[in-house]
């Protein structure tokens, strides 16, 4: 009805409008960043449930994460009232498990297969490197485990690799072996790698049209956020997806409409992108699927978004002036009504520490103004600075999380908890039981391991059948008694897994395995948060079973293997977020903190170096300052210790490519000398003298609460006790040398002290922990 539409599109610009009601085989969106691609997607969805062109179960809808998944779900419930369930919305991966799970006999695997992640592929590979002993040939775990991953984002199988490699290159053929080897491990363990997933789904469709023809009869409509990072292989099944069906795929009772020959056109397929933020070419992501679209797509529409409706005028000129610098791209320009808005904000700090305690007192003075922590977000290049950050924001008493740090997930504890609950879903799965056999302890040491092995290799069975026939072996009576046990505290609960929710599965196991009793009886105050992480684990299986009543072991352990670091990132928890440039894509905040826009860091060393890296890194640069709704700051130190060395930093080159009268240099010691001048220079011109600096070299912090999600900081605490100081007083400082005390404000343990240094200018430190001593 023509009401709905209205309501549909209300506040929507002509060209939205247009992308919204186009109907077509074919759409393209490209638009620059904000300019509500990902708003249009969602209400082409909904005004295609409400005008009743699709039922809801003929939508897929693809996204970055689940986050995005299941935001964009709710938005088109929203607008369309509760018809929306059955509708795909999910990530790639998350709809190719789906379709694997179902379709896994087809494809000679079990429906439970593990989902390995990278660290368990990595297991898997320095095993099998080790074996072959082809560590010689120069063939590393990272290196391989790259290569692996971009030839199955590229669609060639171990197969296809086999017929092009040079047979007279040593390096080539072990590294095909290993290639070899490991899709075999794979397999023996019905596990799949995270390229796997999409890889298969994409050879399972074309070994198996009739399967094809299933999910291409079933989705009529395909959409895609964020198309520009698309690799091949996700191409390559979106293209599979909305192929035509063939007269003889076509059931005889069919209510759809058949063309002239018999068969039914493909579905309707809507992409939306934008070049200038393709930021995962090095994960195999290919710009030229969104360049090459219309080739590919030869009716297809195309529709240019060009006003902004998330960012002030200046924020966006910045963006515009960045992005400009890439050649080889179509020239767009981003607009908004909502006026030029704050000028941004820079700042050079004297050390990352110092760069830190900047973005931290803008955080306080912002969320002291009324500003909500959940709006701000801090973004960083690599992990390593977050350590710094960490550090002051715990100091400052700043809630905060970082979106896929260190994860819950990765943690030992945690991965025996899964690994155990793998072994029960998948027991062909021996890389879940070998972690998992002496843990806690039972005297099942590496030679028994072994032993283990080898029968089941002799037999060709798994290892967790070797378990029930340890008695077989001529091991100790110990030994094997604790074997056994084992394998019965499997079997049994692996019965109940088929009709129990994944939270008694869990506890079942932990209970019966006796691992939470080894880890209480401990005297270890670590062992003592390990039990408390595994209790957390358990309520996340609780709390899965609220929202999925149905849900068995293996939707819980799929749901656990696909979290992305931006789901992880909860909008209602009043915290700050912390997250790698990577990660923001699609996201926005009132308030946006880039940190470390230095050479080496921004571009990337490793980047910039590669051909097209300094153009990536650009679009990073770029999809870093397009988050900012309202105030964007770009910092930077003049010195930073990255793997325990500290070089002088460099100012990013891209900050030249800012338009000067936007930026307000809060603090830029040398800024104007250092571009281009040498490195003395730019630390030695650039000593502040008048402005405030903050102390440097904190070292780590203390004791700190418990933060689930938060890496922990590891290292000997600094600690002045009750040191008092008042002005006047002579300090010496391991960095600054001397000087002298001018004010203390604060109380201990918080006092913090203005220090006149003799040579290094007047900071700020903190009393209890600064590297300091009274003279
Ligand atoms: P990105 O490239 O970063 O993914 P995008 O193009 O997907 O951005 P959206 O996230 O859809 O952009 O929209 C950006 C912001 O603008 C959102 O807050 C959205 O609600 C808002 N917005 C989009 N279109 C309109 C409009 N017509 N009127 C008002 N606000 C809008
Ligand atoms: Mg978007």
């Amino acid at each position: 009805a023509p009401a709905v539409d209205e309501a549909l599109l209300a506040g929507l610009n002509p060209q939205q409008r247009e992308a919204v009601q186009y109907r077509g085989p074919a759409l393209l969106i490209v638009a620059g960043a904000g300019s509500g691609k990902t708003s249009v997607l969602t209400r082409r969805i909904a005004s295609l449930i409400a005008g009743r062109e699709a039922w809801p179960s003929q939508i897929l809808a693809i996204t970055f994460t689940n986050k995005a998944a299941a935001e964009m779900r709710e938005r088109v419930q929203q607008l369309v009232g509760g018809a929306a369930d059955g509708m795909w919305i999910s990530t790639f991966h998350s709809a190719c498990v789906r379709i694997l799970r179902r379709q896994a006999e087809v494809m000679g695997l079990k429906s439970a297969f593990t989902i390995y992640d990278s660290a368990d592929s990595r297991a898997l590979l320095k095993r099998i490197i080790k074996e072959l002993e082809v560590d010689t040939l120069g063939l590393t775990v990272p290196s391989v485990a790259g290569r692996i991953s971009k030839l199955k984002n590229e669609l060639t199988d171990v197969d296809t690799f086999a017929r092009q490699a040079n047979a007279d290159d040593p390096a080539e053929v072990a590294f095909l072996e290993v290639f070899r080897r490991y899709t075999e491990g794979l397999r023996r363990a019905n596990a799949l790698d995270f390229d796997d997933l999409i890889a298969e789904t994409v050879h399972l469709f074309r070994a198996f049209p009739e399967v094809a023809a299933l999910y291409q009869r079933r989705f009529r409509h395909v959409l895609v956020d964020e198309y520009q990072d698309t690799n091949h292989a996700q191409y390559a099944l979106v293209r599979e997806l909305t192929r035509p069906i063939k007269p003889e795929h076509v059931p005889d009772d069919t209510r759809m409409r058949v063309d002239a020959t018999g068969g039914i056109p493909g579905a309707s397929l809507t992409v939306v992108g934008d070049s200038d933020q393709s930021i995962y070419a090095f994960r195999g992501a290919d710009i030229r699927n969104i360049v090459e679209f219309e080739r590919d797509f030869p009716e297809a529409k195309v529709i240019l978004l060009e006003q902004n409706y998330r960012s002030t005028q200046n924020i966006l000129d910045a963006a515009n002036a960045v992005i400009a610098q890439n050649f080889d791209r179509q020239s767009k320009n981003l607009f908004t009504t909502v006026g030029s808005g704050e000028r941004i904000t820079g700042f050079t700090g004297y050390s990352a520490y110092d760069e830190a305690q900047f973005v931290a007192d803008e955080i306080q003075k912002l969320h002291e103004a009324g500003a909500a922590y959940k709006d701000m977000a801090v973004f960083f290049r690599v992990n390593s600075q977050t350590r710094a950050l960490e550090d002051i924001l715990i100091r400052a008493a700043i809630p905060y999380r970082i979106a896929g740090g260190t994860k819950f997930y990765e943690r030992a504890e945690i991965k025996d908890a899964m690994a155990y609950l793998i072994q029960v879903a998948n027991p062909a799965d021996d890389l879940a039981l070998r972690r998992i056999m002496n843990t806690p302890k039972r005297g099942i040491g590496p030679a028994t391991e072994a032993a283990l092995q080898a029968h089941a290799d002799r037999l060709g069975m798994p290892l967790r059948e070797s378990l029930r026939e340890a008695d077989q072996l001529g091991l100790g009576p110990k030994v094997t008694k604790a074997i056994l046990d084992l394998g019965q505290v499997l079997d049994e609960v692996e019965a109940m897994v088929p009709t129990s929710p994944p939270a008694d599965v869990l506890t079942e196991l932990l209970v019966r395995t006796g691992y939470v009793d080894a880890l209480r009886a401990t005297r270890d105050p670590q062992d003592e948060v390990r039990a408390e992480n595994v209790e957390e684990l358990l309520s996340f299986t609780k709390e899965f079973a609220k929202r999925n009543p149905e849900g068995r072991l293996v939707d819980f352990l799929t749901e656990v293997a696909l979290v992305a670091a931006a789901d992880e990132i909860d909008d209602a928890s009043g915290t700050v977020t912390l997250m790698t440039l990577h990660t923001a894509k699609g996201l926005e905040y009132d308030t946006v903190f880039l940190t470390g826009i230095e050479e080496d860091l921004l571009p990337h060393r490793i980047s910039a170096g590669e051909p097209g890296g300094v153009a990536e890194e650009r679009r990073l640069f770029y999809v870093g300052i397009t988050r900012a709704k309202k105030r964007l700051y770009l910092s930077l130190a003049m010195t930073r210790s990255q793997f325990g060395d500290t070089s002088v930093a460099m100012p990013s080159r891209f900050l030249q490519d800012v338009p000067a009268h936007l930026i307000d240099w809060r603090q830029s010691p040398g800024m104007a000398n250092s571009y281009g001048g040498s490195r003395s220079r730019a630390l030695n011109a650039g000593r502040p003298r008048q402005s405030f600096s903050y102390s440097t070299s904190l070292p780590p912090a203390p004791a700190r609460e418990k933060r689930e999600w938060t890496s922990a900081v590891t290292g000997a605490v600094r600690d002045n006790g009750d040191l008092t100081l008042a002005p006047g007083d002579r300090i010496r400082h391991t960095d600054f040398g001397e000087g002298r005390v001018v004010d203390v404000t604060g109380q201990a343990p918080k006092a913090v002290a203005e220090v006149q240094f003799d040579t290094a200018g007047r900071k700020r430190l903190l009393v209890k922990i600064a590297p300091i001593e009274k003279l």
